[in-house]
């Protein structure tokens, strides 16, 4: 992905004006929100050390293996729950949209993901998805 493409987090934003310098290590996510779009975006691009890399701790698993042929197409974001810059948690509500590159197959997530910050830093912690 080039910095002047669209951000697959689907903010407006180039990619190098979104969410690219954080998957790059060049800043931080300041929100929760900020966050969830740079991981669902790492998704997109097939960014797992940053997944890993922004999971916390406590729940991170010890790999992770991204399936290439899920093509994920869209994230709306639904709510959020603090998760600001003066939080230490905060809760985001999404749905993401894939299709399965091989089968043509079409479906959704739909998470409320929890966020916690440590050391200044977002993580994600885990999530209950739902219908
Ligand atoms: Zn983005």
């Amino acid at each position: 992905m080039d910095d002047s493409d669209r951000c697959p987090c689907l903010s407006g934003e180039t990619y190098g004006a979104c969410c690219g310098p954080l998957h790059r290590g060049a800043r931080t996510a300041a929100t929760a929100e900020a966050l969830m779009r740079s991981r669902y975006s790492a998704f997109a691009v097939g960014d797992a050390r940053y997944l890993l890399a922004t999971w916390h701790p406590s729940t991170r698993p010890s790999s992770l293996e991204l399936d290439p042929d899920q093509v994920w197409r869209r994230l709306d974001v639904l709510a959020t729950r603090a998760g600001g810059p003066f939080d230490d948690a905060g809760e985001v509500e999404f749905a993401a949209s894939f299709r399965d590159a091989s089968t043509g197959e079409r479906g959704r997530l739909h998470e409320v993901s929890r966020f916690v910050r440590d050391g200044g830093t977002w993580f994600y912690v885990d999530g209950d998805v739902g219908p």
